[in-house]
């Protein structure tokens, strides 16, 4: 503005800014103080992410009616294969395609002469792994119980990873041609977890249905149409495509075959597209009744041929030119080099207070294990009692279960930015490579006051410096014998090593049973300072004779850790 500097702070200040030479100001007060000098100011647009492709700002007239997208939810053995079976056989018209129905992940329905598209891979560990990836797709969630079994862990943690994703619920009560079925029994259970039945009183819609006989399944699909209807799930098809990845493989005919459900626009053959780090163009599309087709538009499954590289499940895809789609893929490409690198961190007990200060944080988000209901309900009533007083940061449980901490604990953390408190209970291997992966923080502990007293100091910046457990190695006990009165454990190394010095915790079924320090350990006849993985041993644990075969032995030490920020 030829403009001395010392004239613009003389502004700023009568402005009640108090500003240096090398300070930035935010739009708003620079384009003020340029009006007192009679200059008008342009905001530039935002500087774009080279790793990102900019979405289209879509009209709403332009948005029409798409089929809605669901996924089957439900414990183990509830039906939900049989439920997503019995629907595929009652509502797919297969003349069209002599019969023919393709597993591509994914199906379309017609009911009423409306389409409704199933997700084929049920449960909600795929849908949380999906999101956890930044990918929704789902727009309601099916929750199968069995009427005969009745809400067991999985129905509650389906429930929660559903609501996580503020995605509407249909329960679909199963197997009701059963002996022993009681859809009544269910819906009280399910009211005492918050989904009241509409015959009830609330506001959750309930069908009973028998998979078997294949009764009911008319009414489910007519409930799932009237929530798709009133969700008014639109999307504009008149664009070019975006959707997300389902499945994705290597074909060794075909070459890299990726399932994408289209979600908005419409992809065409000779579409160029990106998908996470893969491009290409689209070289054939081929449909859930294995036809081949020529575009595939909202909420279609389609497998498309044609991407150069394999992308991941919940990668999106977008149709985009190509000289872009190669650009913003070697971008990823090179940013994910980076990443690994410096791996953003999950939320953490750690460093919580600075990013509750930098102002990253509102909400603590928690999922909770524990050993029995009662330490369940006693966690989760403290930690929220935590929020009387703290205005800063409020504590949310996302989940609260009994039983070991599994993968889709660890997923939902991860989809969540949730920390894992466990108390009594202990990740089995697959959750704690998950953990490290997804750089969730899982906390174990197992007294309940040390568990809120980190949560409370963490809150407040004033977490002590901790002893943190560092995992040295898993070990099987195989076998019990008795040696002149000693009870000795004889045990096989899985992983690590296992040291004389060592800390172990004794685990029956992800259960803690037993802590303490390790007595003996013997290699044949002779003490030895340790063993390693793959090597026979026999123990003897401090104060524990209750060993029993097929009990893990986590081995540990404790090293000391300072809380960062
Ligand atoms: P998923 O683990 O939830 O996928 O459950 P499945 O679909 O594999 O079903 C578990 C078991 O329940 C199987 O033996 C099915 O045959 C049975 N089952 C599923 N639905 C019904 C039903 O409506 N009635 C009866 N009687 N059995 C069913």
């Amino acid at each position: 503005m030829s403009m001395q500097v010392g004239e613009v702070i003389k502004k700023l200040m009568m402005l009640g800014v108090m500003a240096t030479i090398n300070q930035d100001l935010d739009f708003d007060t620079a384009s003020l103080v340029a009006t007192e000098f009679g200059v008008t100011v342009q905001e530039l647009p935002p500087e774009e992410d080279p790793t990102e492709i900019a979405e289209i700002e879509d009209d709403p007239a332009s948005l029409v009616l798409r089929p809605p997208v669901v996924t089957v939810m439900g414990h183990v053995d509830h039906g939900k294969t049989s439920l997503l079976d019995a629907i595929r056989q009652t509502h797919v018209t297969t003349q069209e395609a002599g019969g023919i129905t393709q597993h591509i992940g994914a199906y379309k329905v017609t009911c009423q002469g409306k389409k409704i598209v199933f997700l084929d891979t049920p449960g909600h560990e795929a849908f949380t792994a999906m999101r956890a990836r930044g990918a929704q797709v789902t727009d309601i969630a099916i929750l199968v119980v069995a009427a005969d079994d009745g809400v067991m862990p999985q129905t509650i943690e389906a429930i929660n990873h559903a609501k996580s994703a503020n995605v509407p619920i249909i329960v679909a009560i199963n197997k009701i041609d059963r002996e022993g079925a009681s859809p009544d029994r269910v819906k009280q259970q399910l009211s005492d977890h918050g989904l009241v039945p509409e015959d009830w009183g609330g506001d959750a819609i309930m069908v009973p249905v028998s998979a078997h006989k294949k009764t009911g399944i008319n009414e489910l699909l007519e409930m799932i149409l009237l929530v798709a209807e009133m969700q008014e799930i639109k999307a504009n098809p008149n664009r070019q495509a975006f959707g997300t990845i389902i499945e994705a493989k290597l074909d060794k005919g075909r070459g890299p075959v990726a399932t994408v459900l289209v979600q908005k626009g419409t992809l065409h053959i000779g579409d160029s597209i990106i998908a996470g780090t893969a491009y290409g163009k689209v070289r054939a599309m081929i449909n859930d009744r294995g036809e081949k087709v020529k575009k595939a538009g909202p909420s279609t499954p389609v497998e498309v041929l044609g991407l150069a590289d394999v992308p991941q499940a919940g990668d999106d895809l977008v149709a985009v030119d190509e000289k872009i789609a190669r650009a913003v893929a070697e971008k990823r490409i090179a940013k994910r080099r980076t990443d690994e690198l410096m791996q953003s961190q999950k939320v953490s007990l750690d460093d919580l207070f600075k990013q509750i200060q930098d102002g990253n944080i509102k909400d603590l988000n928690i999922v909770i294990k524990a050993d029995v209901q009662g330490s369940v309900e006693a966690l989760r009533q403290s930690l929220l009692a935590l929020n009387n007083g703290n205005a800063e940061v409020r504590v949310n449980i996302v989940h609260a279960g009994v039983g070991t901490i599994n993968e889709s604990d660890v997923m939902l953390a991860s989809a969540s930015n949730a920390l894992i408190i466990g108390f009594n209970v202990r990740p089995d291997a697959n959750s704690r490579k998950a953990a490290t992966a997804e750089k969730v923080d899982i906390r174990m502990y197992r007294i309940i006051y040390e568990a809120l007293n980190d949560v409370e100091a963490a809150m407040t910046g004033m977490l002590a410096p901790t002893f943190k457990e560092v995992i040295q190695g898993r070990v099987e006990i195989r076998q019990i014998f008795t040696i002149s009165k000693v009870i000795i454990a004889g045990a096989y190394v899985l992983e690590g090593k296992i040291f004389n010095s060592s800390q172990v915790r004794v685990i029956r079924d992800g259960i803690v049973v037993h802590e303490g320090a390790l007595e003996s350990l013997r290699r044949f006849k002779d003490d030895v300072k340790e063993v390693a993985a793959g090597y026979e041993c026999g123990v003897t644990v401090d104060n524990f004779r209750d060993l029993k075969e097929g009990d893990i032995l986590e081995v540990f030490t404790m090293e000391q850790i300072k809380p960062k920020g």
